[in-house]
C-alpha cells in the first residue's frame, strides 16, 4: 500500500509522552523509509526524529528500530489521492483556453 517517496497525509496525530508532536493530523509527509514488524504491522519514517527517542516500539511489544528516527504506524496515514473530478475540470478549462488562443491566431 505504501512505498518510499510517496506523499501521505496524516489522519491521526501522534504526541509523545513528553508533549512533543510526532505527526500532525491533516499535514502532508513524504515516506523516507518503511519497516515491517514481525507481527505484520507497518511503520513509516516520515522525517520525524527526536534526540530522546531511543527506538520505536511497534505496539505489539517488539522494538522495530534503534536510533533517533521516530517511526509512525502506517495506520496514522493515508495516501494522497488525485481528485479526478477536479482534475477533469482543470483539463477542460485548459482545452477551452487553447481553443480560444487558436481562434485568435486564425483571425
Ligand atoms: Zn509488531
Amino acid at each position: 500500500m505504501f512505498k518510499i517517496g510517496q506523499e501521505v497525509v496524516c489522519i491521526k496525530s501522534n504526541v509523545h509522552i513528553n508533549g512533543n508532536i510526532g505527526v500532525k493530523r491533516d499535514k502532508t509527509y513524504t515516506i523516507l523509509n518503511i519497516i515491517q514488524c514481525k507481527c505484520g504491522n507497518v511503520s513509516l519514517d516520515v522525517g520525524i526524529s527526536m534526540s530522546d527517542v531511543a527506538g520505536t516500539n511497534c505496539g505489539c511489544g517488539r522494538d522495530i528500530n534503534y536510533g533517533t528516527i521516530w517511526y509512525q504506524r502506517s495506520q496514522r496515514f493515508r495516501p494522497i489521492q488525485l481528485d479526478h473530478a477536479f482534475a477533469n475540470e482543470v483539463i477542460a478549462e485548459i482545452i477551452e483556453l487553447v481553443k480560444e488562443e487558436e481562434l485568435v491566431k486564425l483571425n
